[in-house]
């Protein structure tokens, strides 16, 4: 049994039970007799039933908002009117794509023989989920699978399942198949019985770079398929020509959304050293004028983090930092897990600030020589997820980016997404797309059918062409 806190007041909001790891074996036989069915369903069929889940979640609006508000401490406002209405964007796009999975090519390409590429499903799939945006991440590893003709079992964070839950029970209302969209819920036992499961075909997590590794690990015997969405420290590279109040507002946007307690928030600010001081100076504005408070409050920008522990551990980091604090630097006062958004001006490159992922709203400030310099700083950690470019030059911007080593760079902002593109990383932030219509192909493989129309005795294209 997992006991669920509010991370704005400390609260026990509810108990979920915790599925026994030897019972997943029962939970993936279900969904493997779910695929027999849905690998045969047309693309039409899976579109109609993902367009109706979506329907559905809409009308779920409000149950929803309070069930991943209670469980994560994020403002209501932010989840009602952004994340939840973008989720249900996802899946509408989803919906669209399972209608046009590429790879139906057709053509002679030996003499004597037709061929016909086709994309079929895997099989089952298992997913792991994080905490930080448990109905979106839900979606985004259900939602592809499922268009692609795959059964899903997926475990949620144990601190944040009720919206993943809630979003299987959508789904059977939806018409789909009983048990094509299963939940187990639990911590790491639970999701190493789902990556090790022999009727597991491929697994997808959403985590830590560390939980990468395990997941990995585990999948290796069973030569699975993985999807790794794993950890990031993106990068704001500022040049001497930016406007610095629209930039100071994009980054600490980009550094305080969520809490910062996201894979893509700007963590790292390099800026020119002619223009430092002053762009510190606006990053400080721009962050003092951050609200925390409670989720419910209309005026709150952001909420708690996730855990007293996490917020000690995010305590620790700014401790332990290397630099200045010029803003912020502490825990606040008062139930609830709340940390002060906080900038550390002139850290040190090499130090534990800069490199690790912290996921708190902590911006670091270095200074940079040079263009080569500023690319060679913000490709200088272990991971490549996302970065930003803040310059009027486009063609600088477009120069710089190139030579980034990540997934995706903004261009005078950072973080904004789109259905239709393709949101992962290289290096250690994993590999594998989620969201787009390469999410749905990860999902599937391509199968070549070869078909002999030649007369019996036209045996020549058996040598290579
Ligand atoms: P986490 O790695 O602790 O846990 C993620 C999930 O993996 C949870 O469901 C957890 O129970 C499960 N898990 C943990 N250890 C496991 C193991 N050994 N085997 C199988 N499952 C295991 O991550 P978190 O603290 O929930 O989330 C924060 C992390 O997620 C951050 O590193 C963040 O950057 C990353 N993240 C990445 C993206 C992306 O798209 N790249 C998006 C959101 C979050």
């Amino acid at each position: 049994m997992t006991t669920l806190i509010n991370p704005a007041d400390g609260r026990p909001v509810a108990e979920i039970p915790d599925t026994r790891a030897e019972k997943v074996a029962a939970v993936v036989q279900t969904a493997r007799e779910a695929f027999e069915q849905w690998r045969d369903a047309t693309p039409g069929e899976r579109a109609r039933v993902l367009l109706r889940l979506a329907d559905l979640v809409e009308g779920d609006a409000e149950e929803l908002t309070r069930l991943e508000v209670e469980e994560t401490g994020k403002p209501a406002a932010v989840f009602r009117d952004g994340e939840l209405p973008f989720a249900i964007d996802n899946l509408r796009f989803f919906a669209g794509a399972a209608r046009s999975l590429e790879g139906t090519g057709a053509g002679v390409l030996s003499k004597g023989y037709t061929s016909v590429l086709v994309r079929r499903p895997i099989g089952v799939v298992g997913s792991i989920s994080p905490w930080n945006f448990p109905f979106i991440m839900a979606v985004w590893k259900a939602g592809p699978a499922l268009a692609a003709g795959n059964a899903v079992v997926i475990k949620p964070a144990p601190r944040t399942p009720r919206t993943t839950l809630r979003l299987a029970e959508l789904f059977a209302a939806a018409g789909a198949p009983d048990g094509l969209l299963q939940v187990v819920t639990g911590g790491a036992d639970v999701g190493q019985a789902l990556v090790t499961d022999p009727g597991v075909d491929m697994v997808s997590v959403t985590g830590s770079t560390e939980t990468g590794r395990a997941v990995m690990r585990g999948a290796v015997d069973g030569l699975k398929r993985v999807h790794l969405e794993l950890g990031g420290k993106a990068p704001a590279l500022v040049f001497a020509d930016a406007a610095l109040e629209d930039m100071a507002a994009g980054v600490v946007m980009g550094a305080t959304y969520n809490t910062g307690q996201d894979c893509t928030a700007a963590t790292r600010v390099y800026i020119d050293r002619s223009r430092y001081g002053e762009a510190v100076e606006a990053l400080r504005d721009a962050l003092s004028r951050v609200r925390p408070g409670d989720p419910w409050e209309p005026g709150s920008d952001i909420g708690p983090l996730i855990s007293a522990a996490h917020r000690d551990r995010v305590d620790g980091f700014v401790r332990r930092a290397s630099g200045r604090v010029v803003w912020g630097g502490t825990p606040i006062d008062g139930p609830g897990f709340y940390y002060a958004p906080t900038l550390i001006a002139d850290a040190d490159q090499s130090s534990e600030i800069v490199q690790a992922e912290i996921f708190g709203p902590v911006l670091v400030a270095v200074p940079f020589d040079g263009e080569d310099e500023a690319v060679r700083l913000a490709n200088d950690t272990p991971y490549g997820l996302a970065s930003s470019v803040w310059s009027a030059d486009v063609s600088r911007a477009l120069r710089v980016s190139h030579r980034l080593d990540v997934g995706v760079t903004w261009v005078n902002d950072h973080l904004p997404i789109a259905s239709e593109a393709p949101h992962g990383g290289v290096k250690g932030s994993g590999f594998g797309k989620d969201m787009s219509q390469e999410a749905v192909q990860e999902y599937s493989v391509t199968r070549h059918l070869m078909i002999k129309h030649a007369a019996p005795q036209a045996r020549d294209s058996f040598r290579p062409a």
